[in-house]
């Protein structure tokens, strides 16, 4: 086995990545496996707080395109300093709507500090993560103009492409159907531990 291993896991807003993110720490905890999930919004609010600023992560992406930057590559920092686990899952985004655009999660420089074995797109049905969207009260989700969900599918998978030029690392693409994430944590967990006898 090549560990310690780094699975970065992407997914657009409303799949249900921290679903199975959870479902995945409880199989690989039952499988005997050292698992660490760690979330990429987490470490920026951290970031930003620390730095005296009143945020949450739902106005990150409302920031200047500078201090997003800045902040985003002081997360990656710390994260690639987490890889004393057997399995780093990195839970983050392949692309962020700012006031400025669509702007890469994965940008080379973080790219080379995460240096990811692998990249996992958690898909699900739009009418699905259109329904997520509306229904999560938890987040201040941004509202969902027909056929977004199909624009940022695409956009996620020719990103994701991208990261894997760069990288090296494959693209797995597990889809999340409703009601079927042990199912999809279950491949997720068969794909990272085939990967790493691999
Ligand atoms: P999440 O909790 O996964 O919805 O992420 C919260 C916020 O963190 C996102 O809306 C983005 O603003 C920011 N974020 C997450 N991952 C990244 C990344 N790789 N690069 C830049 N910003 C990110
Ligand atoms: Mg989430």
């Amino acid at each position: 086995m090549q560990l310690p291993a780094t699975v970065i896991v992407t997914g657009i807003p409303g799949v249900g990545k921290t679903t199975v993110l959870r479902e995945l720490e409880a199989q690989a905890k039952a499988a005997g496996l050292k698992l660490r999930v760690v979330t990429f919004g987490t470490v920026l609010t951290e970031l930003l707080r620390r730095s005296g600023r009143d945020t949450d992560r739902d106005k990150i992406r409302a920031e200047s395109i500078e201090l997003q930057k800045k902040i985003q590559v002081e997360a990656a920092a710390e994260i690639s300093k987490m890889k004393e686990n057997e399995i780093l899952i990195v839970d983050t985004h392949m692309f962020v709507k700012t006031t400025t655009g669509l702007w890469a999660g994965l940008p080379e420089n973080v790219l080379s500090k995460l240096a990811p074995d692998l990249l996992v797109l958690l898909e699900a049905p739009p009418r699905e993560v259109a329904r997520r969207r509306t229904m999560d009260t938890s987040r201040t989700r941004d509202s969902v103009p027909p056929g977004e969900v199909e624009f940022d599918v695409a956009w996620s998978r020719s990103t994701a492409s991208a990261c894997s030029v760069l990288t090296g690392a494959p693209v797995k693409i597990i889809r999340n159907e409703p009601g079927r994430q042990v199912q999809a944590a279950k491949e997720l967990l068969q794909t990272i531990v085939g990967k790493l006898g691999g």
